[in-house]
């Protein structure tokens, strides 16, 4: 058995999230070693959702522009959902509106594109390394370390050791089984077919639909168009459906021509698959993480699988980074699970919901999900109240230095627009960072509070009413109300640690 040397961060998984989380702890310097057990990225079809979280995160990791061609984004007033009756009647479509956090809330992307990406970032940090064909078989958690043992691509075993673990492996995860925690929640009684097709002449077409959903009780069916001339198809298979686990590429094809048009499409993978609505009875145990399919598993209707384990992985990378340079004690991690385990207990609850209205299965499951939708079709508030689904889905972490209800203290930072070609983020740090509004932090706070921000790489932006940042001023005076009152002093994640609203805070003490 070989010793290697140990790193400060190992991460068991090169899926999206342990690649994200790599790719963000790599920009904070740590020296992290990514094991992957497959040689090769893998072919199986995931994730093709993608929410507007998930996209500012990778805009952090500063990969954004090479993703771009992947991904495709919603314009405004674009229908990005539309519920159908079985024979294709629309019961009710959703359009995408607002972009509060820099980007349009629904988005489709190519899940493999998006991997190599996100694995040819590391090779911009050289102290991350991604080692492929490397199984993890099990790790030993002990009081200032963690012990683990791998088989790399030759079969040769190496027992590494380092200061922190984060289990991102996956569903099955290796790590969360060691470790002996248990998944709690729900498997569906029922398998998909999910199939991905492809039709070379869709490539140069612009995307015109978006989600596409039949309700039928026979057979539900959901269409997501992809980039580059590629579609997600899933079924569920029922008995009676016409489509079975064993069906043909041509019994598949046929009723795909059945739910739409002709066109030359053929399958490029396809896979059965169960989904399961669950989450680990915890997220970390002393100094081993679990993040991504690790520590939680959900049914696709709400397209939140992955944004919730992206995530995981932002909440994750600055907390490490803080605690392993001394910048922060080592009790920032407690609120590792306490900030995302409730957060993904709800996201659970969404998808099982719009599981419901997606698989009826009675007729009069069927008639109901279609009363319901012609309901919310016809009164306005109801019809918003779906269309805003995205506002929801956000976390709001709790925190101590909320003020009072009003305060956007534990809530996403909004992300305006600067200029023409920047959003806010591109001001910030990696760090903590200060927003004041037409007036510079130092005139609101004492020196001393200023000269720590300013030690501890904070980053001080000050929004002025007009110029480039007019924009965003307004976005933030309709977000705060009178924005001129509020300081913001905003986590590396672009959480608001605190909103000091400034008209109950003594003048500062600057003699
Ligand atoms: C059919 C399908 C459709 C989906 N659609 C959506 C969607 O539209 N939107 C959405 O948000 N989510 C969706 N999801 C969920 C989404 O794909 C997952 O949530 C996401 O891939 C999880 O990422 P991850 O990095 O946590 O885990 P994974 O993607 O599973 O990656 C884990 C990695 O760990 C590696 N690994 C495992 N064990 C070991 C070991 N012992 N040693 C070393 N390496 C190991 C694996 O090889 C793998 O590369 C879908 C999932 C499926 C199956």
């Amino acid at each position: 058995m070989q010793q290697d040397e140990s790193d400060q961060v190992i991460i068991v998984g090169a899926g999206p999230v342990g690649l994200t989380l790599a790719n963000l702890l790599g920009l904070h310097g740590v020296q992290t070693l990514v094991l992957e057990k497959d040689p090769l990225t893998p072919d199986a079809p995931r994730a093709v959702s993608l929410d507007d979280e998930s996209l500012r995160i990778w805009q952090q990791c500063g990969l954004l522009s090479e993703m771009r061609p992947f991904i495709a984004e919603g314009d405004e007033g674009d229908v990005v959902f539309t519920y159908r009756t079985r024979s294709g009647k629309p019961l009710f479509s959703m359009t995408q509106h607002g972009r509060p956090y820099g980007y349009a809330r629904g988005n489709v992307f190519l899940f493999h594109r998006i991997l190599d990406v996100l694995r040819t970032g590391l090779e911009r940090f050289p102290h991350v390394e991604l080692r492929s064909g490397w199984a993890v078989q099990g790790c030993v958690p002990k009081q200032e370390s963690v012990c683990l043992i791998a088989v790399d691509d030759r079969g040769r075993r190496h027992q590494l050791e380092t200061p922190y673990l984060a289990g991102c492996d996956g569903g099955r995860s290796t790590i969360r089984n060691q470790l002996d925690i248990t998944l709690q929640g729900s498997v569906y009684s029922e398998s998909w077919l999910i199939v991905d097709t492809f039709d070379p002449g869709l490539v140069e077409q612009p995307l015109m639909e978006g989600v596409e959903v039949w309700c039928d009780k026979r057979c539900p069916t959901a269409s997501i168009p992809l980039p580059g001339g590629y579609q997600r198809w899933e079924f569920l298979l029922r008995k009676g459906s016409p489509l079975q686990d064993n069906s043909s590429d041509e019994q598949i094809l046929r009723l795909i021509e059945q739910r739409k048009a002709p066109g030359g499409a053929r399958v490029i993978r396809r896979l059965v698959h169960t989904y399961k609505a669950s989450v680990a009875e915890r997220y970390r145990q002393g100094r081993v993480f679990l993040a991504g399919d690790a520590a939680h598993l959900s049914p696709p209707f709400a397209g939140q699988g992955m944004a919730t384990g992206l995530r995981d992985a932002a909440n994750l990378a600055w907390k490490l980074a803080h605690v392993l340079h001394g910048e922060a004690a080592s009790e920032l991690l407690d609120s590792y699970e306490l900030e995302r385990r409730p957060h993904q207990v709800r996201m659970l609850r969404l998808a099982r919901r719009m599981g419901l209205m997606m698989m009826p299965s009675m007729q009069i499951h069927e008639r109901l999900v279609e009363l319901l939708f012609g309901f919310a079709g016809r009164f306005s508030w109801l019809r918003h109240a779906m269309e805003i689904r995205g506002v929801n889905i956000t976390p709001v972490y709790p925190s101590e230095r909320s003020s009072d209800h009003k305060s956007k203290a534990g809530h996403l930072l909004i992300q305006p627009k600067i200029g023409k070609d920047q959003l806010l983020d591109d001001l910030l740090g990696l760090n903590y960072s200060v927003i004041t509004f037409d007036r510079a932090a130092s005139e609101l706070t004492s020196n001393p509070e200023v000269d720590v921000w300013r030690r501890q790489g904070t980053s001080f932006v000050n929004l002025r009413p007009d110029g480039v940042t007019g924009e965003a001023f307004q976005a933030f005076q309709e977000w705060l109300g009178d924005c001129r009152q509020h300081l913001l002093i905003v986590r590396p994640d672009r959480f608001v640690l605190e909103d000091r609203s400034l008209n109950r805070f003594s003048p500062p003490d600057n003699a």
